[in-house]
């Protein structure tokens, strides 16, 4: 079943989130000249026309990218997010939405290397087309699970691994943290960063009861909540879960979850969440 299409999401308030995360990580990584794998299992089209039927239809991102990305205000923790979504808006409209994929085309340096799955018959044409002149990437229409076992480790030791399933079907939420525990039994040290919807929090807590099981240590949970926890909604709130994370992404999301919870959603309902599932 693959009836997801990111193009009616994209630029809403949880690829914000997603993204200022992915930013910073990048942005973290490149401290060291040592070259690293970027890999996204679930990497979409890329590109995403905001004036598109899909978008337009759900207006998503005029309540996400669309309250932030000219604000005078912007915190310093947000500019290699908003950098990246500049380049592809230079007109200063915002007319596209570069999603994962192309934001780390955008943030990653020469040495780096990028390994893209996508499994959507009409996205993935489309992210292929986006990196046929990428010599640094590696784009395959492949099931992004696979890629955990078979992509790690990386040759260079040092990689960011993001995990962002539709959801679509129940059994991701275990997917992922197999998933997960497969990928890291083969690469320990990379940094795994999932993406996670709150539609029923009892999906949540039983996800992270089971990864808290696979006995992985260092794993970190930001959330951004538009609206309180319902049973009868849809999406109201999504977050992150790193595993692993650079020592400076604690400190940079406490800075910016607030000011993003009060640009995204100016009625003050929801709220952030920054925990440890488990500490060191
Ligand atoms: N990561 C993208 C971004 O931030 O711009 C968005 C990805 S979207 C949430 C999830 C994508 O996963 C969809 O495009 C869907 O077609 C794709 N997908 C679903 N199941 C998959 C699988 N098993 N392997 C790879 N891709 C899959």
């Amino acid at each position: 079943m693959l009836s997801y299409r990111h193009s009616f999401h994209a630029g809403n308030h949880a690829d914000v989130l997603k993204h200022t995360v992915q930013s910073l990580i990048i942005e973290s990584l490149k401290e060291k000249d040592k070259p690293f794998l970027y890999l996204d299992t679930h990497a979409g089209a890329g590109r995403y026309k905001l004036s598109s039927e899909h978008a337009e239809r759900t207006g998503e991102y005029l309540e996400g990218i669309g309250r932030i990305w000219q604000h005078d205000d912007l915190p310093a923790e947000l500019e290699p997010y908003i950098s990246a979504v500049k380049h592809f808006n230079q007109t200063g409209q915002l007319r596209y939405y570069p999603g994962s994929p192309l934001i780390a085309r955008q943030l990653l340096r020469e040495q780096d290397s990028l390994q893209l799955t996508e499994l959507h018959p009409s996205d993935f044409p489309l992210l292929r087309s986006e990196f046929q002149k990428d010599a640094r990437a590696r784009v395959e229409r492949a099931d992004g699970y696979t890629q955990l076992k078979s992509k790690l480790p990386p040759v260079s030791r040092r990689g960011l691994i993001l995990i962002d399933p539709p959801y679509e079907i129940k059994t991701d939420y275990q997917a992922v943290v197999t998933g997960i525990s497969e990928g890291y039994k083969r690469f320990a040290t990379g940094t795994y960063a999932l993406w996670y919807p709150v539609v029923m929090r009892q999906q949540i807590k039983r996800m992270l009861r089971e990864l808290e099981e696979t006995g992985i240590r260092r794993i970190l949970q930001i959330e951004l909540a538009v609206l309180p926890d319902s049973d009868r909604r849809g999406m109201t709130a999504s977050g992150m879960i790193v595993i692993n994370p650079p020592w400076k992404l604690e400190q940079q999301m406490a800075n910016v979850l607030p000011w993003l919870h009060k640009t995204l959603v100016p009625s003050g309902n929801g709220s952030t969440t920054l925990s440890w599932v488990v500490p060191e």
